[in-house]
């Protein structure tokens, strides 16, 4: 990543489980995913002209998820993902969680984007936090359930506590 790139993230290098992050917002998504048990990797690869803040490495399939601080950059953060080549899923996070929908969800498919709200949910079949688009096909993206568009699999989940524990977590955590 060149300067320009770098100056355009602005944070507090954070570290948390050994990982050097560049913001303390994107260490305690990591946090945040250590609690919901999500497999995360973080700027594992690299795609065609960026990388990725975090892979989430579902059983059905990997899931890139992008932290973003404010919701006037989702869009050139879904235009980044579209011109990466990147073919499955994504997730664009915009800022603190604070309720169930927690951003942008690109649902996987043949030739177009589509782009929807990103629902975190508790899934009935699995046992554990999932994420589904608010509009699309509600499969559990962690254990495959619904894949023929059911949606009794879904439950609620509300994200606040494990969020602001999170937030705990990472205050005294600043590199
Ligand atoms: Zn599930």
């Amino acid at each position: 990543m060149d300067e320009r790139n770098r100056q355009k993230r602005p944070g507090i290098p954070t570290i948390y489980n050994g990982v050097r992050f560049r913001s303390r917002l994107e260490a305690r998504y990591a946090v945040f995913f250590d609690k919901i048990g999500w497999p995360w990797n973080y700027e594992a690869t690299d795609l065609d002209g960026y990388i990725p803040d975090f892979l989430i490495d579902f059983e059905p399939g990997i899931l890139l998820f992008e932290v973003k601080g404010m919701d006037e950059e989702l869009d050139a953060a879904e235009f980044k993902i579209e011109m990466s080549g990147w073919r499955q899923e994504a997730v664009v996070a915009s800022g603190q969680i604070e309720h169930s929908n927690v951003g942008r969800f690109l649902e996987r498919s043949q030739n177009e984007f589509l782009w929807d709200g990103a629902e975190l949910f508790f899934c009935l079949s699995c046992g554990k936090v999932s994420v589904r688009p608010a509009g699309g096909n509600w499969r559990c993206r962690v254990c495959g359930i619904g894949s023929r568009g059911g949606n009794e699999h879904v439950g609620e989940f509300d994200p606040r506590e494990a969020w602001s524990e999170a937030g705990n977590r990472v205050q005294w955590r600043a590199a």
